[in-house]
């Protein structure tokens, strides 16, 4: 695999982002931005010069096949990552771990329910990597990896008949126990 990390000043210009980096579809290289300072991990309880997320996509890439929809593309490297976006604190970069940014979401009654996340395509970044990166933990909690694993490469449209398959349990099914646990 190669990997290449390009300066902040030029990330923009070479790769598009300055946000961070990402995945070739090809599953072999990585591009990431250089800070040329670390960020605070609070889960992994660590400082980190690239997060994890990009890594997510070329495991999955390699393992489990093409991202199909953003829903389990997007998913599992927010889930494995934990965290969207950073913020500076005492001088310090911290990353914002995704159940803090879920809490807030929450408290503004702006959840979005798993059905609004698999179909609505027009969610911006900052509020869709939180909620589903939170919401595909919680899948493989409560289904396991194993199970959920299947669903990664499905169409969109045909993700509910695969779900209800796989995990025994109906799409809405579901998004009615996430809702609910949501809400304790
Ligand atoms: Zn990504």
């Amino acid at each position: 695999m190669e990997i290449f990390l390009y300066n902040y000043d030029e990330a923009k210009e070479k790769i598009g982002t300055n946000g961070g980096g990402f995945a070739a579809m090809n599953g072999r290289q990585l591009f990431f931005t250089w800070y040329g300072k670390s960020i605070f991990n609070t889960v992994r309880n660590r400082e980190e010069y690239v997060g994890v997320h990009e890594m997510v996509h070329v495991i999955t890439l390699n393992k489990l096949g093409p991202i199909t929809t953003r829903f389990f593309g997007e998913g599992y490297s927010n889930a494995l990552d934990g965290n969207y976006g950073s913020i500076l604190e005492n001088n310090r970069m911290i990353r914002l771990r995704n159940d803090s940014t879920l809490a807030k979401i929450k408290a503004k009654s702006r959840l979005l329910k798993p059905s609004e996340l698999l179909y609505n395509d027009s969610i911006p970044e900052r509020a869709y990597y939180p909620q589903i990166g939170c919401l595909v933990s919680w899948l493989f909690d409560t289904y396991g990896v194993g199970k959920i694993n299947q669903l990664y490469a499905v169409k969109r449209k045909k993700i509910e008949e695969k779900f209800l398959q796989v995990t025994g349990d109906s799409f809405a099914e579901m998004e009615r126990k996430y809702m609910e646990y949501r809400m304790k």
